[in-house]
Formats: C-alpha cells, structure tokens, sequence
C-alpha cells in the first residue's frame, strides 16, 4: 500500500475531528444545546473523512454506493451543522434550530435522491448543464454560511462586553474561513481538496475551542503580543546584522590579527553594554504603539497608593482617594469602589461608596449563600461579569443578583478581602481601548485592592475611635449631671435638714437655759417643747421621705396590700389641707368615685401619694384657684384593668421639657437656692421628692404616672394634670433581660414585710 500525502493529511484531520468528538462526548453531560450540536458537527466531520480515507484507502464498498459520494453527502451535513452550531452558539430559540433543521434535512434528501437516482430523479436536471449535486451542495452551503453571517453581524452590534466580543471575533473567523472553503470547493474540487480541507479544519479547531473554554484568548492581544515579539526580534536582529557588517568590514580593513581581535573584542564589550537598554527601549516604545500604554513599575505604583490611602480617616475619603488613584494608574475610565455595609457578616449589602463614569448606582443585597459573593470567599481574586454570563456555575444565581450586576456596567469585578471576608470590592467598567484587562493589570488590580483592605481597616478604626469619642463626651457629660445632682442633693439636704435641726437647737437651749420662773410658766415651756417637735417632725419626714425614695428607686419598696376604697384614701389625704384650702380660697372637689372599683393596694402608700399631689396642686395654683379629683376605671395597654386619678389644678403648669424631669430625685423647677417654704404656701420649695416618691409607689404597684401640661405661665394659669394609673391588682413588673415579667395575684407574690410606717403629720 502507497502512503500518499493525501492519506497522511485525512489522517491528521480524523485525528483532529476524532479529539473534538470525544472532548464534546465527553461534556455531553452538561445537557447544554451547544455541546451536543458540537458532537454532532464533529461527528459528521469525522464520518465524512472516514469515508474519504477509505476511498483514498481503495478499501472495498457496498456495490452502488461509492465511498467518495458518501464523503460528500457528510461533508454537506457538517457544514449544514455548522450553521445550528453557530444559531445555538448564540442561544437561539429551539423552535429556529428546529427550523433550521428541518431545512437541512431537507437539501440532504433531496441531494441523496438525486445522486443515487432514488425514483429515477437522477435524470431530471434542476438547472439545465449543472450537475444537480452540485447545485444542492451549492444552496446547503450558502445556506449555512449566510446564516451564520447574519446572526453573528446582529449578535455584533448588540454586544458590548469586550469578553463577549472577543468570543464572537474568534466564530467570525471561524465562519469566514468555511466561507473561504466553500468558495474554493466551487472553484476547484482538487484545491479544495488540500487547502479547503485545511481552512475546515482550522474553523473546526477555532469553533471547538470557543464552545469548549469559555475563556477565549483576547486576539487582539494575540495579535499584539505577535506583532510586538517580530517587533523585538527585527531589532535585535537589526543590531546584529549591523555588528557582524562591522566586524567583516575590520577584519578585511586591518591586515594585523591583533587589531582584529582587538576591534571585534571592543565591538562586542559595546555590544554588551547596549544591548539591555536598546532591548528594553524598544520594548516600551512598541509597548506603546501596539498596546496604547505605557511602561510602568507595578512596585512603585502599589508602594505610592498605599501611602495615599493610608492617609484616609474615613471610609468616604478612602473611597475618593481610590477612585482617584484608578484613574491615575489604571486609567480607568469607569469604575466604582462598593463597600459591604454588613461589615462582613453573612449577608452582604454592596454600596457604592466612590465612582467614576457611572452614577445613580442602587445598593445592591446578596444572600447569605450568594454564589458571587461565595466565589470570593473560596479566595478567588477577581470575576469577570462575562463569567457570571456564561460559566455554567453561575446559572442558579438569584435573578435579582444577576439584573444588579449586570446593571452596574461593569466588566470585572476584584473583592476586597479582610480574613476571607468580603469587605468590599472594585469594579471595572471596559478599558477605552476595547480590549479586556491585561493580565499585568488584573494583577495590579489585585494588589491595590489588598492595599485597600487595610486602609479599609484603619479607617473602620477611626471611624470606631471618633465614636468611642463622641460616647467618652456624652458619658462625661453625664457625669457632669451626676455631680451636679449631688451637689444638689447636698445644698438641698443641708437646706432640708438644717432648717429644722436650727429649730430644735435653738428650742433645746432654751430649755436648758429656761429660769426658774419661767419653768412656772407651762404655756411657756410647752411653746418651746412645741417647737422642738415640730422641728424633729420635719426632720423626720424629710428623712423618711429620702429613706422612701432610695427604697423605691432600687425597687425594694415593701407594699402592705388589702382592699382598698379610692373614695376613702382620697379624704384622708386631703383632710390635712382642708384648713389651707380654705385659707386660700381654693375650691376643692372631686367626681367618679362612685362608679370605682375596690382595688387592691397598700392604702397607707396611696395616702401618701396624694398627699404629695394635693400638695403640690395646691403649693402651684394661686390663691381662689382650683383643684380637682377625677377618677375612672379603664384598660390599658401592658397594666390591663385599671384604675385612674387624676389631680388637676389650674395653677401656673409646668413647662413640657420638665414633664420627665420633674420625677426625678431632687428636681425643682426652680433653682436649688430657695429652701422648703412649707407645705401649702403658693410656690413653696419643697425638697424635690415628693413626685420621685409618688411615682416609686405607682411603680412598686404595678402602676404608671404622667404629667400635662402646656407649660409653665403665671399670667394665664393653664394648670396640670397629674395622671396616676393603678392595676386593679398589683402587678409586680421586674425588667429581666429586657423582657417584662409580670407576676399577678397576691398569693405569688412575696412581699417582704417590714416594720416600717409611713410618717403622717
Ligand atoms: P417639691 O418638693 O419641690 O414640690 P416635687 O417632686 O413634689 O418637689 O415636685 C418637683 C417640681 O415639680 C416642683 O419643684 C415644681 O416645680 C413642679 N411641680 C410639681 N407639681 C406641680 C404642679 N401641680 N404645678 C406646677 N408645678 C409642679
């Protein structure tokens, strides 16, 4: 057997078409429409130069069917494949595949019946001295190749992603050199044979690779990087070429050997020492030329950006400063610096932060198992946007997540990275030149964006260390408060105290000093004895009342419960002003008692809580004024049912910044200086403890207390209204964790008895 040229090269194509085969084969799996309309392209292919080799082999066939024609049939069908292959390349709906087809199902029966005469078609001429096969195979062609023009020329214009576009050059390429086949089998059947089925093979090896890796090399930088070594190369060569004419021109020159040797010693010493700076001139400057940049020092640009950043206090200003440098040193034209909100939790809230060339930018939420943000945090470095299109690892990422993405206009993606968390990433919009991202500046990329993660952190940092400052302020400003309440509590207590124990120091010396007629005179000594009383009484009280309020504030007020008669407590605590309401001239009333329940309570505490509201109503409403006593029974949210009082005067009111204060310790609206003017008397001070006292027996009860009033006015008189709520059982609220506890009903609750009364006058 004769090896020929011709069997050597069907060899090699069935070994190309085979290792299609088997590689699409192989990824069938994936069930995508494209993979298996590449099987079935380099099926065929692979069927149609098997038959050939076996023609060319001289290998016997069927009586009838010669193994040549088969070939040709095949070769029809491969490249009537090759147009589905490029509809499906470019996603087309299944319904245009069918289609498609069914059009090519068509031409190959139609071409079968013709050329092996099924029903004696073979002697019908289509076209009048052209052979019928001929003109099939010319329609299945044109066909095929057209199609794939048009849909390629449409996909063109829609594109813009430069990953996208470098995809669909390397299928134009493709389709062009088919066309180019095409046209030589026309021309000539024998060419075609040699270069036609070459240029085949070449788009077969250009198609497969497109489908089979989705990342196809950029060729404009393939192209560039070719062009720039030849450049480099014709260089070199140039200098060379150039020594070696100087050194041939010497050694024919010098007639002495030393001078020669000595010449081409001196040549290549200089040949030495300029060939690095004339190899890396050259390299900046085709650099230049071809690729449209310019040489740079990667080291020298990441050591300059970490000091810019580093000098941004807040994450705004590092945003700024970012973008800045992008543009300086990438020459980015759009870009956008997003920062995860959620500091790297495991949700993820993308903010844009800084950009260039793109505004109105929504913040963009990621699930906790986003498959973009998980890609990161599996510690890859960057991610095209053409990746989130076609990797198939990315089909199932939640719609919502894709339409952000690929609203954002941007083309690559490089997270910023802090302990495997995503702290926030850049993004890159296409380069102005429209080829993708090289390489050496995806790297760059990477680099700078580790440099932002830390500057990411110290600047979180201050921003901390501003807050912890700004709380360090408003916590000395509390202290500030606190020491000012002391001291009120001093000059208050000393004003409180003092007063009385003066009236018992001087009444005691009396005493001592009294003579022996004046210890005849009883009316006498019991004035002094009096006044001794009277002077510990009120000191009594003012301690007791401090001694209250310290137990109600820590909330350790002990209650003695029992059936209580609103009705009853309020006479009682109104019978010691009776005389004051009269002097005066203040009306008194009260209403709605009739319709109130028996509650249960400690009527010794109640007493002493209206006490201190009729006292107060009456000390802040002007001679010949009012005051009243309101009740109704009600629900209310967090108490349940529910009593309510309320103490209304129509005396000077209170201003609303003083409503909450006003229950606090030592409060007075006026100013500390004045000391307790008595009990009754218009605008009397008190110590600044009574309301402190009312509300820890409302609270010690489960009850609630409020003040309204529309401001202090002592032309108009707009009065307040003291509102004080009770449960009809006593509530115990303890404020656990937070959350309300609420423990009902006397028998479950252990009230600790003690013996202490409250002081009456
Ligand atoms: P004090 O012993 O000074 O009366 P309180 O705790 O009873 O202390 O009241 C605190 C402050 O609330 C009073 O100094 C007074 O300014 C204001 N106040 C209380 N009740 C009334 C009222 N009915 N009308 C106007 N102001 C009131």
């Amino acid at each position: 057997m004769m090896i020929t040229p011709e069997i050597v090269i069907l060899s090699i194509i069935l070994l190309v078409f085979g290792l299609l085969f088997v590689l699409s084969g192989l990824r069938l799996r994936s069930k995508r429409a494209i993979v298996l309309h590449l099987f079935i392209y380099a099926g065929l292919g692979l069927a149609s130069n098997l038959f050939r080799l076996m023609g060319a082999l001289n290998i016997a066939s069927l009586p009838g069917v010669s193994y040549n024609l088969l070939g040709e049939l095949t070769l029809l069908a491969m490249i009537l494949a090759f147009g589905t292959l490029t509809l499906s390349f470019l996603n087309k709906e299944r319904n245009i595949l069918v289609g498609f087809w069914i059009g090519a199902l068509v031409i190959l029966l139609l071409w079968g019946a013709f050329v092996f005469n099924a029903g004696n078609l073979g002697s019908i001429a289509l076209v009048p001295g052209i052979n019928n096969a001929l003109i099939l195979s010319g329609v299945g062609w044109v066909l095929a190749v057209a199609i794939s023009f048009a849909v390629l020329g449409a996909e063109f214009r829609k594109r813009q992603s430069v990953k996208h576009l470098n995809r669909l050059r390397y299928w134009l390429v493709a389709a062009a050199l088919m066309a180019t086949s095409g046209l030589i089998l026309f021309i000539s059947p024998v060419i075609f044979y040699w270069a036609g089925q070459l240029l085949i093979l070449v788009a077969s090896m250009l198609a497969g690779y497109t489908v089979l890796s989705y990342h196809t090399a950029d060729l404009n930088l393939l192209v560039g990087r070719a062009v720039h070594y030849l450049g480099i190369t014709g260089v070199i060569t140039v200098i060379f070429y150039f020594s070696l004419a100087v050194t041939v021109i010497v050694s024919r020159s010098a007639l002495n050997r030393v001078n020669v040797f000595f010449w081409t010693v001196l040549l290549a010493l200089l040949l030495a020492l300029i060939i690095r700076p004339f190899w890396l001139l050259s390299n900046q400057l085709l650099t230049r030329i071809i690729f449209g940049k310019k040489y740079r020092d990667d080291k020298q640009i990441i050591r300059h950006y970490s000091q810019r950043v580093s000098t941004a206090l807040d994450i705004q200003r590092l945003g700024d400063i970012v973008i800045d440098l992008m543009i300086e040193t990438l020459g980015i034209e759009e870009g956008v610096i997003f920062v995860n909100e959620r500091g790297g939790g495991s949700k993820v809230s993308l903010r844009p932060l800084a950009s260039v060339g793109v505004s109105g930018l929504a913040t963009g939420n990621f699930g906790v198992d986003s498959l973009f943000i998980d890609y990161f945090r599996n510690g890859k470095k960057f991610l095209h946007q053409y990746d989130v299109d076609v990797l198939p690892e990315f089909s199932s990422l939640r719609p919502e997540e894709r339409t952000w993405l690929s609203g954002t206009g941007m083309e690559l993606y490089v997270p910023i990275l802090r302990n495997r968390e995503l702290v926030g990433i850049l993004a890159f919009g296409p380069r102005s030149q429209g080829t993708a991202h090289y390489e050496e500046d995806i790297e760059l990329m990477i680099a700078l964006a580790d440099q932002t993660a830390l500057a990411m952190d110290s600047a979180r940092l201050f921003e901390q260390l501003a807050t912890i400052n700004l709380e360090v302020g408003s916590l000395s400003e509390q202290l500030a408060g606190m020491d000012q309440s002391k001291t009120d509590f001093l000059s208050i207590a000393s004003h409180e105290l003092r007063t009385p124990l003066t009236h018992i120091h001087g009444y005691s010396r009396m005493l001592l000093e009294l003579t022996e007629e004046e210890l005849q005179d009883p009316a006498y000594v019991r004035t002094i004895i009096e006044g001794v009383v009277k002077g510990s009484d009120r000191m009594k009280t003012v301690v007791d009342m401090m001694f209250d309020v310290t137990e109600a504030h820590i909330g350790d007020m002990n209650l003695f419960l029992g059936p209580v008669a609103l009705e009853e407590v309020i006479d009682q605590a109104t019978r010691p002003f009776l005389p004051a309401l009269d002097e005066r001239r203040i009306a008194f009333g009260k209403t709605g008692f009739d319709e109130m329940p028996i509650i249960e309570a400690d009527g010794t505490r109640l007493v002493q809580a209206f006490e201190n509201l009729i006292s107060n109503a009456i000390k802040y409403t002007p001679d010949g004024g009012m005051v009243k006593i309101e009740s109704r029974p009600i629900v209310m949210e967090n108490v349940g049912s529910a009593v309510e009082i309320v103490v209304v005067d129509n005396g000077i009111g209170i201003d609303p910044e003083h409503h909450e204060k006003i229950f606090e310790k030592f409060f007075r609206v006026d100013d500390t200086e004045h000391h307790s003017t008595g009990k009754t008397k218009f605008k009397g001070a008190g110590p600044g403890l009574g309301l402190t006292l009312v509300k820890g027996i409302a609270q010690a009860h489960g009850g609630k207390i409020w003040v309204e009033s529309l401001g202090e006015d002592e032309v108009n008189f707009p009065g307040s209204k003291f509102f004080l709520v009770f449960p009809l059982h006593p509530v115990r609220v303890t404020e656990k964790d937070g959350a309300k506890q609420k423990q009902s009903q006397i028998e479950t609750v252990h009230w600790r008895s003690k013996d202490l009364k409250p002081d009456k006058e």
